[in-house]
């Protein structure tokens, strides 16, 4: 059976999947569902945009019993916007079976968070330093949860959340099953799982092909002086629907932004300085295509699933092969097809050919379009 009746999931689980349009498990989903379901600890790393959040969410929803309004799982994610979209998926496939979820991060006011806690949810998505203030104020409790889940695990240790997770983790019951995901393994990874986790089960899906085959590599050689030239040349050339184009500095991603929208497309910014918001207006008009240009740093838009981003541009190079990995996975997600550009100076030559390594694959090389192409 190649669809989601294989697992034996209860009826409105099932229903919650329909909705969503799954019809097959990805490779991720179909290995982690039924070890989940069997109670083990898992740690999943699968590319990005493989699923990973039904992997982990379709096993959370179906052990939760949606009589008793206790929090029965936690997840933890590394951004806002993350624990946003995670808290969505779940709630829409966890819908059928009446399942109560409840994302909780920093620059909200705590106090609506703790009255939608009161109310009995089953499910809180949260990030790390937000969950531990609700727990040290003792308007969270973990007594009754079941399934902890680390999501983007690897981002998380990037950010420095380490301290928070490991003190969120004294919170949890001795019972309890702990999954973990993220698309790298760093060795952080490891030994967060040997001192947590019981005789993990390792799923890996297309290990050693750190990149999604579905997005087209390439870069532009271009001056520091002709960048801004050079990406608007390139949009107009480009077929784009949506795209997220990458700074290195909140600075670059404000002065990017304004000179775009100086210029007359529909830009919009996204960095950690902005009001909460701000973050989420700029968000939401990005998902409804009302700006067809986030202009991010790593930070800001890491784990963001907007389906219809059909690319990524690198305005400023990416500082590491990580970097580089996670933001095309924002393109070329679920099966689509999507393309990764790069500009690159004449300096930072070594830096391509570096990511170029790691990954094991060259980045097509390609000239600029003409002016003449641009007007066509
Ligand atoms: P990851 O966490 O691995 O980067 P996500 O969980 O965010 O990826 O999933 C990427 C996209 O794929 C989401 O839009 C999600 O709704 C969609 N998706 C997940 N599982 C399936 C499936 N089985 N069939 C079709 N689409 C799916
Ligand atoms: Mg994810």
């Amino acid at each position: 059976m190649k669809s989601f009746e294989r697992f034996d999931l209860d009826p409105a689980i099932l229903k919650g999947i329909r909705e969503m349009g799954f019809e097959e498990p990805s490779p991720i989903q179909a290995a982690c569902i039924p070890a989940v379901l069997r109670g083990e600890d898992v740690i999943g790393q699968a590319q990005t945009g493989t699923g990973k959040t039904a992997a982990f969410g379709i096993p959370v929803l179906e052990r939760i019993d949606s009589r008793r309004r206790v929090v029965q799982s936690l997840i933890l994610a590394p951004t806002r916007e993350l624990a946003i979209q995670v808290s969505e998926e779940l709630r829409k496939i966890g819908r059928p079976k009446r399942v109560r979820t409840l994302p909780i991060y920093g620059g909200q006011p705590i106090g609506r968070q703790i009255k939608a806690l009161q109310q009995g949810v089953h499910v809180v998505i949260g990030t790390p330093g937000r969950v531990l203030d609700h727990l040290r104020r003792g308007t969270l409790s973990l007594e009754h949860v079941e399934i902890m889940v680390l999501d983007e695990a690897d981002e998380m240790l990037d950010m420095g959340f380490i301290d928070d997770i490991e003190a969120v983790m004294e919170f949890l019951p001795q019972h309890r099953q702990l999954l973990l995901f993220s698309a790298t393994m760093p060795p952080g990874i490891r030994s967060l799982s040997q001192k947590y986790m019981r005789k993990p089960r390792y799923i890996t899906v297309n290990r050693g092909e750190v990149t999604v085959p579905a997005i087209e590599q390439a870069y532009y050689r271009v001056l520091e002086s002709a960048k801004l030239d050079a990406l608007c040349r390139i949009l107009d050339s480009e077929d784009v629907d949506l795209a997220i184009i990458f700074c290195r500095t909140k600075k670059n991603v404000d002065e990017l932004a304004e000179n775009l929208q100086a210029r007359g497309y529909m830009a919009g910014g996204l960095h950690g300085d902005l009001a909460q918001s701000q973050r989420d207006r700029v968000m939401s008009a990005f998902r409804k295509g009302e700006i067809e240009l986030l202009v991010a740093t790593d930070v800001a838009a890491r784990g963001i699933d907007v389906g219809s981003v059909s690319h990524v541009i690198n305005y400023d190079i990416p500082q590491d092969v990580e970097s580089y990995v996670h933001r095309i996975g924002r393109t070329g997600r679920a099966g689509r097809t999507g393309m990764a550009l790069t500009l690159v100076t004449p300096r930072e030559m070594k830096q391509l050919r570096a990511i170029e390594e790691e990954i094991g694959r060259q980045l097509e090389s390609r000239e600029l379009p003409t002016l003449e192409e641009v007007a066509q």
